[in-house]
């Protein structure tokens, strides 16, 4: 099968490797649709992968094969590549391991994923896509049910007054889901003209370019002088961190949802008699899938906004993608049609 594989130093090339086989209680599943996620691109700009690794973990396709074993899902059957609930013991690793560390343990065993032809999956881990659903929108299912877990992790109740740092996929589906789950002030902080207007018609109630306007006076104004109730930090570099604290109230809460690299540096003098909360956010678990899967097929959540016609490419343009989204860039959800 064709695949996007890491070669090392910063290099994805398009190759021929070996069509996973599925085990007795696992199915192959021909990929569709696979999204790129910036944590993907973080892993490659800091050379964290295997050589040979294939990357790719937000994508949806159709069963064409099954293990002897299988019960459960049939050929032709329709899935998203998670959100099915995992028997006792078993789990994605950033789930169920103790000590997990995404640095050191995110990428262990040259996983080969969706930025390929066709993927194998234990039986228990796809989820099936309701028929009213759409393939595009499925694919999008993983980021969003990773914004709907940072929600449910946060403080957020009807009436939050609320800033969201970074307005990439993430940040957008954040401000949609904040929006329906109540939020009375959603404040976008992005650099990016386009994504502004997207977090606009979303549901933000003030968007804010952050080279232009400084972010925190902005937080503690409209938020009656006295900070956000809740800050996502989606972009989590040095500055945007900082402005998280800075910009939260007496005891408020930050969010750390974007997955940093490198060092951050704060000073808690400025921010620590708030008495703010530090809260983290990693991927999505099983109940975060289905959950957004209901909030597609029940049409709260706008996914079309998200994918505009420059989304749509092809498995052979990854490589010269990564290299774009490497520095900030006016992209959506860039997602690859297989
Ligand atoms: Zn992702």
């Amino acid at each position: 099968m064709k695949a996007a594989v890491y070669k090392g130093n910063q290099t994805i090339k398009i190759e021929e490797i070996d069509t996973p086989q599925p085990g007795p209680k696992q199915v192959l599943i021909k990929l569709n649709f696979s999204a790129i996620c910036g944590t993907d691109v973080h892993a490659y700009m800091y050379d964290a992968l295997p050589i040979g690794t294939v990357m790719g973990h937000e994508y949806c396709g159709t069963i064409v094969e099954i293990g002897k074993d299988v019960t459960k899902l049939k050929i032709n059957d329709r899935v998203v590549g998670g959100g099915g609930t995992p028997p006792p013991g078993k789990g994605a690793g950033f789930a169920i391991l103790p000590r997990f560390n995404y640095r050191v343990d995110g990428f262990k065993g040259k996983p080969i994923r969706a930025y390929a032809e066709y993927i194998v999956m234990e039986e228990w881990e796809p989820m099936k896509i309701p028929d009213s659903v759409s393939d595009p929108h499925a694919a999008l299912c993983e980021p969003l049910a990773v914004a709907v877990r940072a929600v449910r992790l946060s403080k957020l109740t009807i009436g939050g007054k609320i800033g969201i740092i970074g307005a990439g996929p993430i940040g957008l589906f954040l401000t949609q889901v904040a929006k329906i789950s109540g939020a009375l002030e959603i404040i976008v902080s992005e650099p990016s003209k386009l994504r502004r207007e997207t977090a606009s018609i979303l549901g933000a109630t003030k968007v804010l370019n952050p080279k232009k306007s400084d972010l925190v006076e902005n937080l503690v104004s409209i938020c009656d002088g006295l900070g956000a109730d809740i800050v996502y930090d989606c972009a989590c570099v040095n500055n945007t961190f900082n402005d998280a604290l800075n910009g939260t109230k007496r005891n408020g809460q930050v969010m750390l949802v974007g997955v940093p690299w490198d060092n951050i540096f704060f000073k808690p003098i400025d921010w620590q008699a708030r008495e703010i909360s530090i809260k983290s956010t990693f991927g999505a678990h099983p109940e975060d899938w289905k959950i957004a899967m209901k909030l597609i097929e029940s049409k709260k959540i706008d996914l079309d906004m998200m994918l505009p016609k420059e989304s749509f490419i092809k498995l052979e343009e990854i490589p010269q993608i990564f290299e774009k989204l490497k520095t900030p860039t006016d992209e959506l959800q860039m997602i690859v049609e297989l």
